[in-house]
Parts: structure tokens; C-alpha cells; sequence
């Protein structure tokens, strides 16, 4: 099965996506992450993702669909990030359509804007293993030196700014297109790890119980 999270950016998406990941052995593709591997060797890239603008549709599609035609890849994926308009949305469902697969589910964590900003400010990536931490819901372990951690370019207020704006104008609207293909459900993010994380799977126990060959 292929899920779709979705959410503002800090809502959890990201913590969520690995622990199922390990339950279920679900393939990651995080479009930041991604993104941010190619913008080393593409200053280009770099500057959108540095100013919190989107990558224009057409690069991004191009990007993912060479990740996964690459792996041969098309099911049991969990996509965070991508996609964030139409158009790609529209590229993105025509493309799975003729893999003969489906997105089967898409959550929807739900968070307000100041815990958002709350959260994203306090967010730190270890620069070796591009590895992100929270500095007051998920501090780095022992072993990890703090004082190496750095702040993304994107995590600063006048990019927060622009990443939340786009999220509305740009993200949101998809919600209800996504309705008419896929079982959308919204999940208040704003609870504690372990219980979102119980209500994911329920989902996914649903889905998998409904669809037994
Ligand atoms: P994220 O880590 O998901 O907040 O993404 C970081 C940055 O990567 C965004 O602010 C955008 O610049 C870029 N990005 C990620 N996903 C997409 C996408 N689907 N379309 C365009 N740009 C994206």
C-alpha cells in the first residue's frame, strides 16, 4: 500500500513516517531530504530550498520520477512532502495509475500555526548524517555533540514564513482533490508521538484487513 502524509511543515510527518517505516518496512522518500542531498552539488537548487520556495512542478516530478523508475520501485512507499500542488498531483496520479498502483491512504496531521513555529524553530539537523533532531520533543542522544548541531537555512523565521504560506495557498487545496481518489483522514497532531502513532497503524491494520487477497 502507498500513503500519503501530509501536514505543515513540523506537524510530524517526519517522526511519524520512520516508525512506521520500521513496523512495516515501508520505503521513505522524505522530497526535503531528498532535495537537499541533490542542492550539494546545485547551487540552483540550494538557493530555493535556503529561501523556502518551492522547486518549480517540473524539476520535481523529474527528480522523483527518476528516484523510483531507478529502483523500480512503486508500492509500499510513504511519501512526506511530495506532493505539494496540483500539478503535481496531477503528474503524480497519472504516473501511478500507469504503475497500476494507488495512494491508499493519505493523513493529514493537523497542527496550529504557533506550535508549528514552535517546533520548527527549535528543530536542528546534525550536518554529517543530515539527521533531525527537536531540541525540546526529540533532543539528540548522548553520543551526538549538541554544540555541532546547526540550524537549517529553511528553519529561520522569514523562511518559515514563506514555507507556512505555501502550505496554505499551494498544499491545503490539494486535501479535497486527494478526497476524490483516496481515503483522507485528519489526525490532530498536535498529540504525543506514541498515540498519533497508535491511530496510523489502526489505519493501516484497516486497509490491510479490508484488502486480504
Ligand atoms: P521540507 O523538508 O519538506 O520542508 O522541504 C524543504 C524544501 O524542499 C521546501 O521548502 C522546498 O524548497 C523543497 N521541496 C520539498 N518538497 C517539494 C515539492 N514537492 N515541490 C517543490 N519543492 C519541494
Amino acid at each position: 500500500m502507498n500513503i500519503l502524509l501530509l501536514g505543515p511543515q513540523g506537524s510530524g510527518k517526519g517522526t511519524q513516517a520512520r516508525l512506521l517505516c520500521e513496523k512495516y518496512g515501508f520505503f521513505y522518500f522524505e522530497s526535503g531530504a531528498y532535495l537537499r542531498k541533490i542542492a550539494e552539488n546545485n547551487p540552483e537548487l540550494k538557493k530555493y530550498l535556503a529561501e523556502g520556495k518551492l522547486v518549480p512542478d517540473e524539476e520535481m516530478t523529474s527528480y522523483l520520477a527518476a528516484l523510483f523508475d531507478e529502483k523500480n520501485l512503486y508500492d509500499d512507499i510513504i511519501f512526506d512532502g511530495f506532493p505539494r500542488t496540483l500539478s503535481q498531483y496531477n503528474f503524480w496520479r497519472n504516473w501511478l495509475t500507469q504503475k497500476e498502483v494507488s495512494i491508499d491512504l493519505v493523513v493529514v496531521l493537523e497542527i496550529e500555526e504557533e506550535e508549528t513555529i514552535r517546533r520548527l524553530t527549535a528543530r536542528r539537523m546534525d550536518p554529517t548524517t543530515g539527521e533531525i533532531y527537536n531540541l525540546i520533543t526529540d533532543p539528540p542522544p548522548a553520543e551526538v555533540d549538541a554544540d555541532k548541531l546547526v540550524q537549517r537555512d529553511d528553519d529561520k523565521p522569514d523562511a518559515i514564513k514563506v514555507r507556512l504560506n505555501l502550505y496554505k495557498e499551494r498544499t491545503e487545496p490539494l486535501i479535497s482533490e486527494l478526497g476524490k481518489d483516496s481515503k483522507v483522514v485528519k489526525v490532530d497532531g498536535a498529540r504525543p508521538v506514541e498515540e498519533i502513532q497508535t491511530d496510523l497503524v489502526g489505519l493501516i491494520e484497516t486497509f490491510k484487513n479490508e484488502h486480504k487477497d
